[in-house]
């Protein structure tokens, strides 16, 4: 096998799906996230396995990352987490359910189904409990039940999301967010005959927030295989490996240079190995001159100089290998995290960056 390949290990996600339900009381519905190309692996191949494990949602930022896997055959409902006006067709059209989260969307989303003759079409309230992004505020109560019964809409849920779900030291900021949440959720509850689904959680809100699973959580990350700190990730199996291998190798003499703008240069001899992999497949420039590294026959080989477009050339020099070797950038040994960390960054951003024009190969057992 040659070239850079992305791999979807199936086994793995299937092992995170069941550790992260573990988590949850079995009432508890568990909602995929598979935005952004399922987390930069393949959002079909991923869905299609979580919806033959039964998962009971999905989420997506977009529409037409939903209508992409309505039409792969995907038939468990879909929310889209950030739906754009210019896109309601789409949505109506793909059975795809809009989170609605502003007085603006709401009047837009009444009206387009009023002008469509749209029965009980399944909305999501968000309620904004402090991350200041997305979501209603308390004071919007009476227009979104106006509203909704004005244009007969169906209220299937009502959401919020937690600011720092992940950080201990925003224990008590996370606490005062799930109870304005239940505030919310229980006022808007009381006026309504059917009874909504109310989600709150993201990975670290699972693992760390038992307090606000209330009836489904929603997952991503950990799906993935990571859970924001080193004793949840323990549980958890990366499922996507970045794998290259080496296209050719230098003898840099002391005082050569390597790569564009002379970037890195030798003071004493240096081998370097040149991977077909570089800042248009999502290993960005930050991590150039030794901040980010590979690993070849099982030794770490760190970036020298800047990464280029298509690849980027690493220090080889007490590494024993040669042209065609393999080159692994993470896998569930090499941690993506501890990649994206030593480069100022987060397993989110490295992983959903990973380009389309990288394969991507499924495997299960
Ligand atoms: C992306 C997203 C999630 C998933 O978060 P993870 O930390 O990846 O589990 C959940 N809810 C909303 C609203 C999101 O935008």
């Amino acid at each position: 096998m040659s070239g850079t390949v992305l791999t979807i290990n199936l086994d793995n996600l299937t092992h995170n799906y069941e550790y992260l339900r573990s988590k949850i009381n079995p009432k508890v519905k568990l909602l995929a996230v598979v935005k952004a190309v399922a987390y930069g692996s393949d959002a079909i191949g991923i869905a299609t396995h979580l919806e033959s494990l039964g998962v009971d949602y999905f989420g997506v930022a977009y529409a037409e990352e939903g209508v992409a896997l309505r039409e792969s055959g995907i038939g468990t409902p879909i929310l889209v987490l950030h739906p754009q006006p210019s896109n309601f067709n789409l949505l109506v059209k793909h059975k795809l359910e809009p989170s609605i989260y502003s007085v603006r969307l709401l009047n837009l989303f009444a009206n387009f189904c009023l002008e469509q003759q749209l029965e009980n079409y399944p909305i999501h309230i968000k309620y904004n409990s402090g991350l200041n992004r997305l979501g209603f505020s308390d004071t919007d109560i009476p227009f979104i039940l106006d509203e909704v019964e004005g244009a007969n809409l169906l209220i299937k849920s009502l959401f919020s999301h937690l600011a720092a779900s992940e950080d201990v030291k925003e224990r008590a900021f996370t606490m005062q967010q799930i109870k304005s949440f239940k505030q919310f959720s229980g006022a808007l509850q009381s006026q309504m005959i059917n009874d909504p689904i109310t989600h709150q959680s993201n990975t670290s809100g699972i693992l760390n927030y038992p307090e606000a699973h209330f009836s489904m959580v929603r997952t991503g990350i950990g799906l993935y295989g990571f859970g924001n700190e080193a004793i949840y990730d323990e549980n958890l199996k990366p499922v996507a490996s970045l794998t290259s291998v080496i296209s050719q190798i230098h003898e840099i003499p002391a005082g050569g240079s390597l790569g564009y703008n002379r970037g890195f240069i030798a003071d004493t001899p240096v081998q370097s190995a040149t991977i077909a992999l570089g800042h248009a497949d999502g290993i960005g420039r930050m991590y150039g001159h030794g901040k980010g590294f590979v690993y070849i026959n099982g030794q770490k080989a760190p970036i020298l100089g800047n990464v280029c477009m298509d690849m980027l050339m690493v220090n080889v020099t007490h590494i024993d290998c040669k042209e065609g070797d393999e080159v692994i950038i993470f896998n569930e040994t090499y941690s993506a995290a501890s990649l994206a960390e030593a480069a100022g960054t987060i397993s989110y951003e490295l992983i959903t960056g990973i380009a389309p024009r990288v394969k991507r190969i499924l495997t299960q057992k």
